[in-house]
């Protein structure tokens, strides 16, 4: 059979379809889940934290696993938030970082080389091996990629030239080379960038059809990504930038943009950063400490400046996944 984009994602999707309707009767992880000991008697109150919008991103799934559980349990306590916010993490994020010599990419690779390879992978798979949280956050992700898609599904793709940057498992990088784009899709992370040339080589072997020009797939920071392409791609990457590096990473994807430019961040709230610093609190493998929260008029002042204005914008949220997507044109 050929599979074309379309019949891959929604091939793809079907399994998720069967999760996310078991997902709807139980929100809060199970009993047997390692984080769910700590919010299990307040899942109210994070429904209600949620619904009153906390903000997110995709890392979302970091923050999630450790922390997202947690705020709620502490807002039901203590009903603390305010305080909570005003906690400093920068020593457990020093230490954090102490292990990679103080260099936050390095320390971010590090992590989406070993355990966060192991963590994301299975959340941006198939795989029915993911917990409550893990799952909501697989759904909400993959709703930000179907906007992505719904953006672009009346355009003809064949031939244009797309950077998907923190290309991740290709979760956007694939359907759109399937598409007929001509893709260079790159992450920091050499072990989440193989994993995305494996399930592209893995699909155009099962029958996709495969683009004139086959991607390429490269282990490289977004600052190294070079040349001009169509459309520049960066999904749930920024998360991972603190404020003070968000103008320079803003204005490399800028410049590698001829005309069209679609980012996604964790918009920073008052509740979102309750919720982060509270997870903050309980230290674990997901590390939620290197979540950046970032705010939009920052994120579209720093575009503005890089020639860019806001066409449209989204935004995803579900229990433990929150991202704002814009998409932007040169101006
Ligand atoms: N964009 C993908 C998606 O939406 O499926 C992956 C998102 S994942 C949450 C974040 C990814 O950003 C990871 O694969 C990580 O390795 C990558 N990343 C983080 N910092 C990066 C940087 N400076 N340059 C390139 N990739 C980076």
């Amino acid at each position: 059979m050929i599979a074309h984009a379309s019949t891959v994602s929604r091939v793809a999707r079907a399994p998720r379809a069967r999760a996310e309707r078991r997902q709807r009767t139980v929100v809060v992880p199970s009993a047997t889940d390692k984080t769910s000991s700590r919010i299990v008697a307040s899942s109210v109150a994070l429904s209600t934290l949620v619904a009153a919008n906390a903000a997110g991103a995709s890392e979302i799934a970091q923050t999630a696993e450790g922390a997202g559980v947690a705020v709620a349990g502490a807002l039901a306590i203590a009903g603390a938030g305010a305080a909570l916010v005003m906690t400093d993490p920068s020593k457990r994020r020093a230490s954090m970082m102490s292990e990679t010599g103080g260099d936050e990419a390095a320390s971010v690779k590090n992590y989406f080389d070993t355990t966060g390879f192991e963590r994301w992978n299975k959340i941006y798979g198939e795989t029915e091996d993911v917990n409550k949280v893990q799952l909501d956050i697989r759904n909400g992700h993959q709703q930000t990629v179907d906007k992505v898609l719904d953006w672009v599904k009346d355009d003809d793709m064949s031939g244009v030239t797309v950077c998907d940057a923190g290309c991740g498992t290709g979760s956007l990088a694939i359907p759109l080379a399937l598409k007929g784009a001509t893709v260079s899709a790159s992450d920091i992370s050499s072990s989440m960038v193989g994993e995305a040339e494996r399930r592209y080589n893995e699909l155009v072997s099962k029958g996709a059809s495969a683009p004139a020009t086959a991607p390429k797939f490269e282990a490289m920071g977004l600052e190294d990504a070079s040349g001009r392409y169509d459309l520049v791609t960066c999904i749930d990457v920024m998360i991972h930038y603190p404020k003070d590096r968000v103008d320079g990473m803003i204005n490399h994807l800028a410049s590698l943009s001829g005309k069209k430019l679609i980012i996604s961040f964790a918009p920073q709230t008052l509740a979102y950063l309750i919720l982060k610093r509270v997870g903050e609190l309980f230290p674990g493998p997901s590390k939620a400490t290197r979540a950046y929260l970032h705010d939009e008029a920052d994120v579209e002042a720093a575009l503005q400046a890089a020639g860019f204005r806001v066409k449209r914008r989204e935004m995803t949220a579900t229990s433990f996944y929150y991202s704002r997507l814009l998409e932007c044109e040169r101006i």
